[in-house]
């Protein structure tokens, strides 16, 4: 996502041994006409792994459960409900051995107190919007609320007269109900998502369709969900590029995964929020029409980096926010001509240098349990840092196929930075456990001196580089620094030479057929590192 407002209502880090897999989630659930309290069922498919226990935890947090049954049979099944945690008895359930997997629906109702918001929009209107990251779909949904789980959802939604739904995945339509004039909407989502893009948005919205993508034979609609009032700003400033920017993530990394790609204004307390196949913005932007593309070219990379290949845990979060804030340059410098990846790496750089986690690693395990505060300058712009000096060392072929390779290894599954790093290092054919060590584990970034002097006699120039970060972030290697000698007549000389992480000084030495005015280091930015003072010694 993009544009943090914070909240504390993270729940508890979810991710213990729950001894079971969930496969699908498949939810009904009756939006009310007034007042916020919903009633519901959500059946659960999943499989026992061979730790398993005879009890099925399903997070689910201040609301009632009516009933817990059997989904085939109808056997009432006994549970314990605490207010935070669902505890299913499964003992009596077919064993493992005779069914693949197993089902049980829970009823349930009452008033979520967050993940499900059901009020009134910024225009006024009556609608109702999830917003279920990190651990909130546990207000409204009983589910193991972990990307570790992920799992296929369908929606039932009951709303009122006028409204319509939208949902990850395919839609399988509207009726009117006869009995009480309300409507039914069902959406599936067949392939595998995290617990924090299983939302549903409903009111009243206009849909514009945008020329959809084509694949072969599969055509993924693109459409832009928004309130009335804001639906040709809309389509005509952020979401102009909306298919252009899908097919960029098609040519670089593999088709769109998803059935559909709709774009939804939304009550949603982020700025944007990458709900697999039904975006999720902040909805005063529009009104304010402030609203750019940015969040847009964002939001829409997650679809392939985060949402089909989820992070397995919490503290590889850069895996969903370094390669979105990457990828939101790397799109628009297709569109829109190369320079601008490196506009968008210096403003990187800058948040990354101004923040106040430069002391702390990017697979920081010390925030597992509160994952609001990994939405930090680690996980977004010096994550994408990782990335383009990966690609840099990689070559862009090789780092390109590397992570076409990542993605088909890893969609609709989940993946760790060890994960990551050897699938690149496979497609470089080369060892880059210092680089992901240095960059993921240890905090901090270069920081450097750089001295030199010039012999006219023999025409040479000899560099002095130090090492000035704080000890506590140790020594970094750069292989390739590039350093820029010019001439008072504006000729220019460049020359590379290799940073160790074996010792805080390195020298060299270097024709130069002028005595240089001045010395520039990685002149064209391509590596996280501050000059912190350069002169003639
Ligand atoms: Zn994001």
């Amino acid at each position: 996502m993009v544009g943090i407002v914070l909240s504390t209502l993270a729940g508890p880090a979810a991710g213990q041994q729950r001894g079971v897999d969930v496969r699908s989630y498949d939810v009904g659930i009756v939006i009310p006409d007034s007042g916020s309290s919903v009633t519901a069922w959500a059946a659960i498919t999943f499989r026992r792994v061979p730790s398993s226990d005879d009890t099925l935890r399903l997070d689910l947090v201040g609301l009632s459960v009516d009933s817990v049954r059997e989904s085939r049979s109808g056997h009432l099944l006994r549970f314990a409900y605490d207010g935070r945690l669902l505890k299913v008895l499964i003992a009596g359930l077919p064993d493992p051995q005779d069914a693949d997997e197993e089902d049980v629906v829970v009823f349930y109702h009452g008033l979520p107190q967050d993940g499900l918001l059901i009020g009134s929009n910024a225009r006024g209107k009556r609608s109702a919007f999830a917003d279920n990251w990190p651990e909130r779909a546990r207000y409204w949904l009983p589910t193991v609320d972990h990307p570790s789980d992920k799992a296929g959802i369908q929606f039932h939604v009951v709303v009122p007269d006028g409204w319509r739904v939208v949902a990850p995945g395919y839609d399988e339509g509207c009726r009117r109900r006869r009995s009480d004039a309300r409507w039914f909407c069902e959406w599936l989502q067949a392939a595998p998502i995290p617990a924090y893009t299983m939302v549903i948005a409903a009111g009243e919205f206009t849909v514009s369709k945008h020329r959809p993508v084509i694949n072969g034979r599969d055509t993924i609609p693109i459409e832009v969900w928004t309130y009335p009032e804001d639906s040709a700003f809309a389509d005509s400033v952020p979401f102009r590029r909306a298919t252009e920017i899908v097919e960029v993530m098609q040519r670089l990394i593999a088709p769109f995964p998803y059935e559909k790609l709709a774009h939804v204004q939304s009550s949603t307390k982020f700025g944007g929020m990458e709900n697999s196949s039904a975006i999720f913005y902040a909805e005063k932007p529009y009104i304010e029409r402030k609203m750019g593309e940015g969040v847009v070219r964002h939001e829409t990379a997650h679809q392939w980096f985060g949402d089909a290949v989820t992070e397995r845990d919490w503290p590889h979060l850069w895996l969903s926010e370094g390669f979105a804030t990457y990828f939101d340059g790397v799109i628009e410098a297709a569109l829109d001509g190369d320079s601008i990846l490196a506009k968008h790496m210096r403003a990187n750089a800058e948040s990354y240098f101004a923040s106040d986690v430069t002391d702390r690693p990017i697979v920081d395990s010390g925030f597992a349990a509160d994952p609001i505060k990994l939405l930090n300058a680690n996980s977004y712009p010096k994550g994408a840092w990782v990335l383009n000096m990966l690609r840099g060392l990689m070559g862009d072929s090789a780092f390109f196929r590397g992570l076409r390779t990542y993605y088909s290894t890893y969609r609709d599954s989940t993946a760790t930075s060890e994960d990551f790093q050897h699938v690149m290092e496979t497609a470089a054919r080369a060892d880059f456990g210092w680089f992901f060590h240095q960059w993921l584990y240890q905090p901090g970034y270069p920081q450097l001196d750089v001295t030199w002097q010039y012999d006219s006699g023999a025409r040479r120039a000899v560099v002095g580089i130090t090492q000035r970060q704080k000890r506590e972030w140790g020594l970094f290697r750069l292989p390739v620094l590039t350093l820029e000698f010019r001439a008072a007549d504006g000729a220019t000389l460049r020359r590379n030479v290799a940073v160790t992480s074996g010792s805080r000084e390195t020298s060299a030495r270097f024709d130069v057929p002028f005595p240089p005015a001045e010395v520039r280091v990685d002149p064209d930015g391509k590596l996280l590192l501050r000059v912190t003072a350069i002169g003639r010694r």
